[in-house]
């Protein structure tokens, strides 16, 4: 007979790593959960392909994979330090965010000591329903490796964190697969394909495209770079402490509450904490550049605001963007040697997964503690990160609340755990009564 898992988490990120620090706690000494994460890089990297030398975390390092949920944990940012020992040196920086180069080497030490609960290199591709007496009792997820190989195995319960995927803007998808174009995802490798690119655009004007901007310009060669925008200016995200109140742990109750036009009023009202928007140090660094700029008379970089691209051709000599100009109501054609796409993350690849299961998920609305809706014939777990924004708030997407969501996906399930085991000793009663 297959071996059944108690639960399956797709994705070893930072969302499904605070998950297993939130179980391996619950524990207290009793019968652990048998639970197997599946993620489909080679080992644990944290957006590694925008690890850039001068970036630093958006979010204070209190807000790491357990310290909200148990500040008495052993997985705390400050434990990791300390073991570093490098506790007392950072704090002598003065800062609430590290680096994500140390971030992200926090987050792998965590990940690390679930190496035997993870399965890297295997990507899942698709959750079937398994059936018994017409009821769906458990689920069958595959996955593939890199070498082609099809895996599967049974879960009574699963936890999606896939993170994001690409959002790649309309006129740029005739182009997928042409190496010169490239989502800020992947953009310390893809850049590094191209080391003869001397005219490089990076399209956006959030988080991702500053920095991609201030990487590109800084880099020695002297690049011209185009930083392609819809937006009159970039502007600064809201960070002041009592807008900084949505991302509270509470607040998602208080989300949650709201009817569906409060929440997308909601969203909408906040959204400059997260969207198109970078944070003001960037902000004044990208200004000094020009500045330095104007005073040395060049012209090596320019900020294209309020230009719309309508037009995209890939020839032999370089990817050719037709512009307008809106403000000015004037079209011009320039060419490229790559184009950075930072134009941000879909968070609706869940669906593609289970889509076999789509008749018993309805709209694929959750509850409270993010697990999905279903059909009453329909008995498995399906639990929801980052893809809940519309009905938890912004932060769902963000750290904020990591490790407060883990600890309540994890109560859910040993409540059902245990009520599944009371029902399998009530039967047993019933039959020897
Ligand atoms: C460059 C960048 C910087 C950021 N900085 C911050 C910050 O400072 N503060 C903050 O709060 N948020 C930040 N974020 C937001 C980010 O979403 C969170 O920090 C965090 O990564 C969310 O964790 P996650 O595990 O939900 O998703 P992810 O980190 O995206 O992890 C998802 C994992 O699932 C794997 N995966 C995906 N599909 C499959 C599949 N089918 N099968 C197997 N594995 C799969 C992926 O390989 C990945 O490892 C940043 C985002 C980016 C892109």
């Amino acid at each position: 007979m297959q071996h059944i898992h108690d639960l399956i988490g797709i994705g070893f990120g930072p969302s499904n790593v605070a998950l297993a620090i939130a179980l391996d706690e619950k524990r207290h000494g009793g019968k652990p959960l048998d639970a197997l994460f599946i993620e489909r890089q080679p080992r644990f990297a944290w957006h590694p392909h925008m690890l850039l030398d001068q970036a630093h975390m958006q979010i204070s390092f209190l807000k790491d994979l357990a310290t909200l949920r148990n500040p008495t944990s052993r997985f705390t940012f400050v434990n990791y330090l300390h073991e570093q020992g490098r506790l007392t040196d950072f704090i002598n920086l003065k800062s609430f965010f590290p680096s994500r180069h140390e971030f992200n080497d926090y987050l792998g030490w965590a990940a690390n000591q679930f190496e035997d609960a993870c399965r890297y290199g295997e990507e899942v591709f698709e959750v079937l329903p398994e059936t018994q007496g017409g009821e769906v009792s458990l689920l069958r997820v595959r996955s593939r490796s890199e070498g082609g190989r099809v895996q599967e195995r049974l879960a009574r319960n699963l936890v999606v964190s896939i993170g994001g995927t690409p959002n790649i803007p309309e006129s740029f998808r005739a182009l997928r697969g042409d190496g010169r174009v490239f989502h800020s995802s992947s953009y310390l490798k893809d850049m590094a394909r191209h080391p003869q690119a001397r005219r490089v655009a990076v399209i956006g004007a959030g988080q991702s495209a500053a920095e991609i901007f201030m990487d590109l310009q800084g880099r020695s060669g002297g690049l011209q770079v185009d930083l392609v925008m819809r937006a009159r200016s970039i502007r600064p995200s809201d960070d002041s402490p009592f807008v900084n109140e949505v991302f509270n742990a509470d607040f998602t109750d208080y989300m949650f509450s709201r009817a569906s036009d409060e929440r997308a009023a909601l969203l909408d009202e906040f959204s400059q904490t997260n969207y198109a928007v970078a944070d003001l140090d960037l902000i004044q660094q990208i200004f000094k550049v020009f500045y330095d700029q104007k005073v040395a008379r060049g012209t090596r970089l320019r900020m294209l605001r309020q230009h719309d691209v309508r037009a995209v051709r890939a020839a032999s000599d370089g990817v050719h963007l037709t512009l307008l100009d809106q403000d000015a109501g004037r079209e011009s054609t320039v060419r490229y040697d790559a184009v950075v796409l930072a134009t941000g993350y879909a968070r609706d690849q869940h669906k593609d997964l289970l889509l076999p299961l789509a008749p018993h998920l309805g709209d694929y609305d959750v509850d409270r503690y993010y697990r999905l809706k279903t059909t009453p014939d329909f008995h498995p777990g399906i639990y929801l990160q980052g893809a809940c924004e519309d009905s938890h708030g912004l932060s769902d997407t963000l750290l904020s609340v990591t490790s407060v969501r883990t600890g309540e996906i994890g109560n859910a399930l040993l409540a059902a755990q245990s009520r599944a085991r009371n029902a399998v000793r009530d039967e047993a009663q019933a039959v020897r009564v």
